[in-house]
């Protein structure tokens, strides 16, 4: 995925950004989404790619992927409107989670191709004897791990989200009711899998779950949806996911299914290293022995610093504009956000020269669970500016967000 351009221009273009949008400020650089999005085309023929749209709902992002020719992957109504504005065909897109608003479930019900990833069999119940559509829903069963989920954020068998195994038996009456056409399953175990053989072996265990749920079932799955969970390097020391084992371990997989379709869902590992967060220098400040600064942004647009403790772990921000005469030699230095809060800390001891009220920080790896997973309302700092970089063009594009409205016309 050796896809950065030369760090030089890339610190010449997070500068321009953050001159003419201001700080604090999310930069999305479409050409690193699209160059994923196609390596993974490329490496795993055959197999369906769906963007998880949780991992960064920003319309140009999406709209990106979609061009691509990958699918979405969608839990809300907000999520589902966002996809199908952007150029998603309902019959690409799935819609995931616990709870589909009656919006949503009404809007599907003139769209039967789009994928129905049921959470529970209480849902099933409902989609099962709905009579609010003449078609059958076209749905997958979500199982439940019952193996040790890899990677950070498991969602394995302690976890809440979709039918234990032991229960699924229980589908049987409801899926003869008519209002459901089960076309096969959905697992999702975990994200963050950075270990290509744990992926693999992750991807191995959700499609022996679904051999047994389909044989229970008594079904021919035509749609096999194995999650992912592929993760990126955050921190130093971090490698590459390798696709390699992967690739083979889904060949084999596709073989044992004759006539399903895989489907990977993948969020950060399409947008995450197309994200830098940018933030400026305003106050200078000491912080456990250590100089330290005081920014203008903070983890209340961060959050996927707290989800995996990146502040303590993660390369150092790229300090950008011009290296000053006479500034000698780094030292660990503290990145204090600007909330009043204590562990309001972007990074503890980053390794850094000496910074001066109004540089700019550009924290890397920043465009999963980004802005959209953010307490942004806590303290009523103002929102940061979303900028895009698409090729030699620097734009906010705010005008063309999708509205949440779930009963929009595409
Ligand atoms: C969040 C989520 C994803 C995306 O996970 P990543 O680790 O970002 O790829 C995929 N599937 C489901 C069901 C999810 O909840």
């Amino acid at each position: 995925m050796s896809t950065a351009p030369p760090p030089a221009a890339r610190a010449e273009t997070l500068a321009l950004a953050a001159e003419r949008y201001g700080t604090p400020a999310y930069v999305y650089d479409l050409d690193r989404v699209r160059a994923h999005a196609d390596h993974l085309t490329r490496t795993l023929p055959g197999v369906q790619i769906r963007y998880s749209v949780k991992a960064n709902p920003n319309a140009a992002i999406c709209r990106a992927v979609a061009e691509r020719g990958l699918g979405a992957e969608v839990s809300s109504a907000g999520e589902f409107a966002t996809a199908v504005q952007v150029g998603f065909r309902p019959e690409q897109i799935m819609v995931s989670g616990p709870y589909k608003e009656p919006a949503l479930l009404a809007r599907l019900a003139s769209m039967p191709g789009t994928l129905i990833s049921v959470d529970s069999l209480s849902e099933l119940a409902q989609l099962a004897t709905g009579t609010d559509v003449s078609v059958p829903r076209r749905v997958v069963l979500r199982l439940r791990p019952d193996y040790p989920a890899a990677g950070d954020m498991c969602v394995g068998p302690s976890m809440r989200f979709g039918i234990p195994i032991d229960d699924i038996e229980q589908a049987v009456p409801l899926l003869e009711g008519g209002g459901v056409r089960c076309v096969g399953f959905h697992v999702y175990a975990g994200s963050q899998i950075l270990d290509a053989a744990e992926a693999a072996g992750q991807l191995n265990s959700a499609h022996e779950l679904v051999t047994r749920a389909a044989k229970t079932l008594n079904l021919t799955p035509e749609v096999i949806n194995l999650g992912g969970g592929f993760g990126v390097p955050y921190r130093a020391g971090d490698g590459e996911l390798d696709l390699a084992p992967i690739a083979a371990t889904l060949r084999d997989l596709a073989a044992a299914s004759p006539g399903a379709q895989l489907i990977l869902e993948l969020g950060r590992y399409l947008v995450a290293d197309a994200g830098w967060y940018l933030t400026r220098v305003v106050h200078q400040q000491s912080f456990a022995g250590r100089p330290a600064v005081v920014v203008d942004g903070g983890i209340h647009h961060r959050p996927d610093l707290c989800g995996l403790e990146l502040a303590h772990q993660a390369a150092p921000p790229l300090l950008l504009g011009p290296v000053r005469n006479g500034t000698h030699g780094t030292q660990p230095t503290a990145v204090l956000g600007c909330l009043c809060l204590p562990w309001d800390i972007l990074a503890d001891a980053a390794t850094l020269p000496a910074l001066h009220t109004g540089d700019v920080l550009a924290f890397a790896t920043a465009g999963a669970y980004g802005l959209s997973a953010a307490p942004t309302a806590f303290l009523g700092h103002r929102l940061p500016a979303e900028v895009i970089i698409d090729g030699d063009a620097i734009d906010t594009l705010a005008a063309v967000q999708p509205t949440a409205d779930p009963a929009g016309a595409p």
